[in-house]
């Protein structure tokens, strides 16, 4: 065991402070990981708040990795010392049920590991995340970092980057395909990098239209304010993908009318409410509605690499950990563009 530094939520209602946690001796095949720098997701607030249930306290957030190999066990086959890698959302999963083989991980049947607010499989120890100064993980749950990419924009790709990276490759979007991006934060922001890249013709529809310049700065063709009267008759049936980012409840029946006969939405936010949901919409232009969670660790390193290749990155402020309450206060009020990352070192001379 090693005493390490972190930052911890002690409860549910109590701003996060600083903790020495254990983490465990690495394993065989386990790397112990000097973490650089951690991306601030929005999942971090929700559960570190116990807005979904079930958290465990006390809480030391963080999924969206990166670091330097410091050690490896006998039996790492993948990575060696002084290795730039990442992890994401998950560090275990059973590894046997159909999701697994298929390098699905994230729909695991008995459930992933959860990088931070989890349980290890063997132990039943709770997981720690990102924000500390190492972590210890399998090598089976570590990505490779590939050159190229700041390290600092690096981090946000381990889960805004999948996030959005996989439903867009699932779905088979291709060059001259139009895509909708709904909501323009760390998920969207992605998305439009993302869709552009490959190739797609890239629209942002949000509510604020104080954000037209940020999307098409971020490379998006054009813009769309969903609050001017008449936009939704206007883009009727114009798109082939909708990838829909927000978690603010709103009215996925409008968002469907937009749809190409054939299309898809795909739903990556998670509002705390069930919405209505009408089958016209649906039936009378064969759409689809989706939903899609992370990707796999096989997925995650294709989209690193893709990353890498077509010079994509997350835009990012970076803080110091003493910031972090008054980032979440930030996040929950749209101020960032587009994520918040920690600069670990700044955990490290505290
Ligand atoms: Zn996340
Ligand atoms: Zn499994």
């Amino acid at each position: 065991m090693t005493a390490t530094p972190a930052y911890a939520a002690p409860s549910a209602r109590a701003p996060l402070a600083p903790l020495t946690i254990e983490r465990r001796a690495p394993r065989e095949r386990d790397v112990l990981i000097d973490i650089l720098y951690c991306g601030v997701c929005h999942s971090d607030i929700h559960q570190a708040r116990d807005e979904w249930g079930g958290s465990i306290f006390p809480m030391v957030p963080g999924h969206e990795i990166v670091g330097r190999v410091a050690a490896a066990g006998a039996s790492v086959s993948k990575f060696a010392v002084g290795d730039v890698v990442g992890v994401g959302c998950f560090v275990d999963s059973c590894r046997e049920c159909p999701q697994c083989r298929a390098g699905e991980e994230q729909y695991c049947d008995q459930g992933m590991t959860g990088t931070y607010n989890g349980r290890e499989r063997d132990t039943g120890a709770p997981t720690y995340g990102g924000y500390s100064t190492r972590i210890v993980v399998d090598e089976d749950y570590v990505l490779r970092i590939p050159d190229g990419i700041p390290l600092e924009r690096a981090a946000p790709l381990l889960c805004a980057g999948i996030t959005t990276y996989s439903p867009l490759r699932h779905f088979g979007v291709k060059p001259g395909d139009t895509v909708a991006v709904v909501g323009l934060g760390g998920l969207g922001h992605m998305a439009v990098k993302l869709a552009r890249a490959m190739g797609a013709e890239v629209t942002v529809l949000s509510t604020s239209p104080a954000k037209r310049e940020d999307a098409l700065a971020l490379g998006a063709n054009d813009f769309l304010s969903t609050r001017e009267e008449g936009a939704f008759r206007a883009n009727a049936g114009r798109f082939d993908f909708i990838v829909d980012t927000v978690s603010a409840q709103h009215d996925y029946n409008a968002y469907l009318g937009l749809l190409k006969v054939d299309g898809t939405m795909v739903l990556l936010g998670v509002p705390d409410a069930p919405t209505p949901l009408g089958a016209f919409p649906l039936i009378g232009r064969r759409r689809r509605l989706a939903g899609s969670m992370i990707g796999g660790i096989r997925e995650t390193q294709e989209m690193l690499d893709f990353c890498a290749e077509h010079g994509v990155a997350s835009d990012v402020e970076v803080i110091g950990i003493a910031e972090i309450n008054q980032a979440y206060e930030r996040m929950l009020a749209g101020d960032v563009r587009y994520r918040f990352v920690i600069d670990i070192a700044s955990l490290r001379d505290g």
